[in-house]
């Protein structure tokens, strides 16, 4: 390794990294571990696996892989704006065609192509408690953030989000139903939330709607300050496709696509766009997986209560738990249920965060899935009675 005259040994790694790379602080996803097979309900995914016609469009797809993917991504935002179109009576909303959508790759990247499209250099206010990954993007695009904290009960109040507590702000971030905790917002909520700030731009992260909470999709012909960011990770089986959307009026989606053709032209490949358009296209998989996912979720939350754990109201496909106390005298209760589940082969999320740092967030597997969970925590909480 080449080495500058005069640097330091400890220097020696650093001094290429500029200021902005050094001062983050990244995003850490969970793990995705390759020692050993676990049962795992640690990073939201969905248990099934993708519509069988996914796999039949990708293998179409191959053939032309020599060539660029549309930029534009135009077909999958059409079959996106399709499925909302037939929506929208349900959801009360007029009209939606592809200039109201926009596809990257995930919808982390969406979220992150957002901060320098609207919010560089201005201040945005989100939960205290809700996705991690926001202080990230919001850091890198020099995004300052205000917190306006969850209630005691981890609920978001719409009150919350008006007056002084959002005076100076340029924008919103609201993640609903919430991550981690699961719990949701109604649609009502959320227009009083648009309504008390026309001026704000309020993005919502649904990114587990599906599992059991309206939309604010039909909302964007109403209000021109709302985008909606959808993923096609969780919902429609696709984690590992990256694939992610945002639905808004035509000029906010404009002024992603200026920042996405700044960065990436081609956000979306031709496996994921065939892929996107054949989940979207399967609305009966799509709901009867969806379904599935959350009558586990009710089931094993009674479960879970029954063993003492304390869940909070959850309408996404995985449940915040608090565990019963086990008097563990080092750490928390969760912090030791975590580590003694990773022993037995099963992940969950922990985060040694202030006010959640007795909590787990436990992904809905299958039922066979959810069986060895409860099993393995059965035994845990034998063992620490011993
Ligand atoms: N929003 C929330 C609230 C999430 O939990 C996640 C998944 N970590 C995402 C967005 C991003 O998902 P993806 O990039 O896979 O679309």
């Amino acid at each position: 390794m080449l080495r500058g005259a005069g640097v330091q040994e400890d220097d020696r790694m650093t001094r290429f990294i500029s200021e902005l790379a050094a001062g983050i602080d990244p995003y850490v996803p969970g793990e995705q571990p390759k020692d050993r097979k676990y049962v795992k309900l640690n990073t939201n995914e969905n248990p099934y696996p993708p519509s069988v016609n996914v796999t039949e469009a990708i293998k179409g797809a191959v053939d032309d892989l020599r060539l660029y993917p549309d930029p534009e991504v135009l077909a999958l935002r059409k079959a996106i704006a399709e499925y909302y179109g037939n929506r929208m009576p349900e959801l009360g909303g007029e009209g939606i065609g592809p200039e109201h959508v926009f596809v990257g790759n995930g919808s982390d990247e969406v979220l992150a192509l957002i901060m320098p499209a609207f919010f560089s250099g201005r201040t945005i206010g989100y939960a205290d408690v809700t996705y991690s990954f926001y202080p990230v993007i919001a850091g890198l695009f020099g995004v300052q953030v205000r917190h306006i904290p969850l209630r005691d009960d981890f609920s978001i109040s719409p009150e919350d989000y008006a007056g002084s507590n959002v005076e100076g702000l340029a924008g919103l971030v609201i993640c609903n139903p919430n991550a981690p905790t699961g719990m949701a917002l109604s649609l009502a909520d959320i227009e009083q939330i648009l309504s008390a700030n026309r001026d704000r731009l309020v993005v919502v992260d649904e990114a587990y709607v599906d599992f059991g909470t309206e939309t604010a999709v039909g909302l964007i012909n109403k209000y021109d300050n709302v985008l909606v960011v959808q993923t096609m990770s969780k919902s429609r089986q696709l984690a590992g496709m990256r694939i992610g959307f945002a639905i808004g009026n035509p000029e906010l989606i404009e002024a992603v696509n200026r920042v996405k053709n700044s960065f990436n032209s081609y956000p979306a490949d031709r496996l994921a766009i065939a892929a996107g358009i054949a989940a979207m296209e399967d609305t009966e998989y799509f709901d009867e997986t969806c379904g599935k996912i959350a009558d586990t979720r009710d089931r094993y939350s009674k479960e879970l209560e029954g063993l003492g754990f304390h869940i909070l109201p959850s309408k996404s496909n995985f449940l915040f738990a608090e565990p019963p106390a086990l008097g563990i005298k080092d750490g928390t209760d969760a912090a030791y249920v975590f580590k003694k589940l990773r022993e037995k082969g099963v992940l969950v999320r922990y985060f040694a965060k202030p006010r959640i740092d007795n909590r787990l967030r436990i992904t809905i597997g299958t039922d066979e899935e959810m069986d060895v969970l409860l099993a393995s925590i059965k035994e845990i909480i034998a063992e620490a009675e011993r």
